[in-house]
């Protein structure tokens, strides 16, 4: 009778049912008075008193695990019936998971902020609510300069003037307010200008300045930092040139142009036919700049340069509308999916 029990144990771990019907048959054969049980039960009637012990107690195991095995088997079978009725179908492809982009000017961003760190700048920000000293007297503008009237910015108060910043150098000169040099940073950030919308102009756009204020800091050093920059950014084949220009901020300043990434120089209608593309204004720090800042000039030297965010990331992706960054029409984003 023991091995009888034994093989009914196996058979019942073994047993599995897909159905409500089989799962009465297991009920049936197993459970039931008329089952495998109760026909056990009765014959351990007949059973010597010596191993009635022993066998009863196999017996009551048998009887459990029928009865868990049922339970578990009702469970299955009522947990597949409510998932079944929805129409799964597990042999169908997955669902295509949705991740997100960054956005491409914040891919530019981060790689103009991987390669000047690598250069030993920091990141420093600062308010896009500015003040007339901040945005445009500590930084040289004089009295009367255009950038100053209402057509380029927009003023939020006046006399006091309180305006939406029209460059990052805000920040340059909150540093130089209160850090000694030496001062080597990067100020990433978003500016604004009143600027009619157009394929080349938007009323707020993305700059990088960068500042580096320290004794004995030349021209080379700056030629040399923006050199490595646009190697790192546009590969090392680019050739850079710096033409003269003027900044109030800056003296003497120069422009930055690179090679023409879509024609490599050979003229296209993109650089206007002049093989070079304007990647950046750039300068040594104005005397007077300094001054403001109460670094001493004759002590200290520096030198500055800023670019568009949006203009490098047109030149590194070949977009031809300035405008395509803030509609945030995702046929456009999702170009940028495999970039990073
Ligand atoms: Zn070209």
């Amino acid at each position: 009778m023991e091995e009888k029990i034994q093989a009914l144990l196996q058979e019942v771990s073994a047993y599995s049912v897909t159905d409500k019907p089989g799962l009465e048959s297991f009920r049936i054969k197993f459970i039931s008075k008329k089952g495998a049980l109760g026909d056990l039960f009765e014959e351990l009637k007949q059973v010597p008193v010596e191993q009635k012990k022993s066998v009863g107690k196999s017996l009551n195991e048998l009887k459990q695990a029928a009865e868990q095995k049922f339970s578990e088997l009702s469970e299955l079978i009522a947990s597949a019936s409510t998932s079944g009725d929805t129409g799964l179908d597990l042999t169908l492809p997955p669902v295509d998971n949705k991740v997100g982009n960054l956005h491409p000017l914040t891919q530019t961003r981060l790689r103009i902020i991987e390669i000047f760190e690598r250069l030993g700048f920091n990141v420093a920000d600062g308010p896009e609510i500015e003040d007339d000293w901040h945005n445009f007297s500590a930084l040289n503008f004089p009295e009367n300069h255009p950038a100053r009237e209402m057509q380029d910015t927009f003023f939020i108060e006046k006399n006091p003037d309180i305006l939406l910043r029209t460059h990052t150098s805000n920040v340059q000169i909150r540093m130089m307010e209160k850090q000694k040099p030496p001062i080597r940073a990067i100020m990433p950030g978003r500016v604004y200008r009143n600027e009619a919308i157009s394929a080349r102009a938007h009323c707020f756009f993305h700059q990088v300045e960068g500042l580096y204020v320290d004794k004995n800091v030349g021209f080379a050093d700056l030629k040399q930092t923006l050199y490595h920059f646009a190697k790192e950014m546009y590969g090392k084949d680019i050739k850079i040139r710096f033409r003269p220009s003027y900044f109030p901020f800056t003296e003497p300043s120069a422009e930055i142009d690179i090679t023409c990434l879509i024609c490599k120089g050979k003229g296209c209608n993109v650089c206007k036919y002049a093989g070079w593309v304007e990647i950046a204004g750039s300068g040594m720090v104005h005397p007077n700049v300094l001054k403001s800042c109460n670094i001493d000039p004759d002590e200290y030297t520096g030198f500055a340069f800023g670019m568009g965010i949006e203009r490098v990331t047109m030149l590194r992706y070949q977009i031809n509308d300035l405008r395509l960054f803030a509609e945030n029409d995702v046929r456009f984003l999702r170009q940028f999916q495999s970039v990073t």
